[in-house]
């Protein structure tokens, strides 16, 4: 990319991507936050300033995301992988359930496992966790806990593609589809998203819990394992981590000031779909992973007809500034993470790129 900072385009599956006013925004305030003297990474989290950067972050997250007044948002640390164990650890008393759609489902179910019983409602392993499930056929225990679904499965590309409504309190983990569309938070008993995806950069991990789950927590935790502890704190219990509630709000005001979540969404199909049209138009040169209904947004996995190929195609983009295609083990081949701020013309330049490789190499 040939920006005025020699940028490349980035398609990391995370940390990825973050608004480049953003960054100019952190770089100007750096050595001196607002004229406080001091840069946010140095300054006390008790203080006056430090308190207007979290009641500004916490406002903006509340805006963007449209969270009802019957929910606390929590800035925690240990990312999404913590939160696996700590949703189960506070909610898991009698059994939940769980749907797998891909790798970080998995994880998902294993951390829980430790901490009680889990039914597994559906998994994707038949397929290679290429699609989500139609959620309506599939049978959730009435005395479930709690059910827990990913949004997105980040190395398998696998979305849903709407809120997914179920009988049972949902808890989803939406850190690599956060803030990409519009969403019901409503619909969601309690959601988490690490930062260093849509939001950030990693080391804060966001929570959305609803009131009542507060009520339903098991009594004897640590305190640190524990939502009520952290919520009576306003996520202060111990040191927040600062620096990453700080840009996770400059974040969350910048697409705020781009026209809110639905023009986020079209932002982003805009994007995915030229991906998508080079795969579909390859002519078979390139498969994507995932089948067409549960095709994510975020993260396109796709193959090549061979090994060399892959590598070889790998190596020239890598010439190009093109970052990060590489795809996962369990897939193989080649994945294109375009997270919110990923620009359109990094779509287009790496499109151009398959059909000539296609054409080249066909
Ligand atoms: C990246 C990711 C995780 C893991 O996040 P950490 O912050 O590294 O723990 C979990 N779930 C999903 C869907 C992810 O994309």
């Amino acid at each position: 990319m040939s920006d005025a900072y020699g940028r490349v385009f980035n398609f990391s599956a995370g940390p990825a991507v973050i608004p480049v006013p953003v960054l100019e925004q952190a770089r100007d305030e750096m050595l001196n936050w607002n004229g406080a003297g001091l840069s946010v990474m140095e300054m006390s989290h008790r203080g006056k300033s430090f308190l207007s950067i979290y009641e500004s972050a916490l406002a903006s997250v509340k805006e963007l995301l449209g969270v009802p007044d019957n929910y606390k948002v929590l800035f925690l640390q240990g990312g999404a992988s913590t939160q696996f164990s700590m949703v189960a650890q506070n909610f898991l008393h009698t059994s939940c359930d769980h749907v797998v759609t891909g790798a970080w489902g998995k994880k998902a179910v294993e951390a829980a496992k430790i901490e009680g019983k889990v039914n597994v409602v559906w998994d994707g392993k038949a397929t290679n966790y290429n699609q989500t499930p139609d959620l309506a056929s599939l049978t959730f225990d009435p005395k479930a806990d709690y059910v827990h679904v990913t949004s997105n499965e980040t190395i398998q590309g696998v979305d849903y593609g709407f809120d997914p409504v179920l009988g049972v309190p949902v808890v989803c983990d939406m850190s690599s589809n956060i803030a990409s569309r519009p969403v019901d938070i409503s619909k969601y008993a309690l959601v988490f998203a690490g930062a260093q995806k849509n939001l950030g950069p990693s080391g804060v991990t966001l929570v959305i819990l609803r009131d009542d789950m507060l009520e339903k927590i098991k009594p004897g935790l640590p305190p640190m394992a524990d939502y009520k502890v952290h919520a009576e704190n306003d996520s202060m219990y111990n040191t927040p981590p600062c620096w990453g509630i700080y840009i996770l709000g400059l974040v969350c005001q910048h697409w705020i000031g781009f026209g809110g979540l639905a023009a986020v969404e079209k932002s982003n199909q805009a994007k995915a779909k030229v991906i998508y049209d080079a795969i579909d138009g390859s002519g078979g040169f390139y498969k994507g992973h995932a089948v067409p209904a549960s095709r994510s947004l975020m993260n396109i996995p796709f193959t090549l007809p061979s090994e060399e190929l892959t590598e070889k195609f790998l190596a020239e983009t890598k010439k190009l500034g093109y970052l990060e295609l590489k795809g996962h083990r369990s897939v193989g081949g080649c994945r294109a993470s375009m997270y919110n701020a990923f620009p359109i013309e990094g779509a287009q330049a790496l499109a151009g790129f398959m059909a000539e490789f296609a054409r080249t190499n066909g």
